[in-house]
């Protein structure tokens, strides 16, 4: 992959054929927002709705992610970076296997090179697991921060999970993860390194 800016990575992302995904999605979703942001979030893979329009989190996981920006970090998709584990619909929204994971690795390492975020949000296991090379589960990797590689990541649910719980407590700790960014992000601002 060349060394270069974040649309031509995108372009050059958009013919991708390193995994079998490529044979069923409608396009890359490469991911949206500001090239520049400080914050990132990380979900796990694009759905119906994103595979069609091109955008990350468009449905109803993307709904309640605009709400919780909004809500929490007081500003908007515009405002962050929002990007995937695999950038191809998984047939069937079945989970992302090993092999497609790696195939899109080098995508969403250049994302993070290039886009440079202080502060990472991952959303669920997938990414959670991708970023901070774990086993553990999101239940026990969230409600805290997690140094990596000069950045912070603080892991959350996927809001699918909290769309499934009706909200409740899981809507309530994702809340708090997002406060928790929030104040990290405060911290990188004020220069207080990571
Ligand atoms: N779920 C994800 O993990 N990513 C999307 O882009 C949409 C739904």
């Amino acid at each position: 992959m060349s060394r270069a800016d974040l649309a031509t990575v995108a372009a050059e992302a958009a013919a991708c054929t390193r995994c079998p995904l490529a044979l069923s999605r409608t396009q890359v979703v490469f991911g949206a927002g500001s090239p520049k942001a400080d914050l990132m979030f990380v979900g796990e893979g694009p759905g119906a709705e994103e595979d069609l329009r091109g955008e990350p989190f468009v449905g109803r996981s993307g709904q309640l992610l605009d709400r919780l920006i909004a809500e929490e970090l007081g500003t908007d998709r515009l405002g962050v970076y929002i990007a995937n584990v695999v950038c191809c619909r998984p047939p069937e929204n079945r989970d992302p296997l090993p092999e497609e994971i790696s195939a899109c690795r080098p995508w969403l390492d250049a994302k993070l090179e290039l886009i440079d975020p202080k502060v990472i949000i991952t959303l669920g296991n997938f990414a959670t697991r991708r970023l901070l090379n774990t086993k553990l589960g999101i239940t026990k990797m969230r409600g805290q921060e997690h140094p990596w590689e000069g950045r912070i990541v603080v892991p959350t649910f996927h809001p699918a999970a909290a769309l499934r719980a009706g909200g409740g407590q899981v809507l309530a700790e994702m809340r708090a993860d997002f406060v928790r960014a929030k104040q990290a992000l405060m911290r990188v601002a004020e220069g207080i390194s990571p």
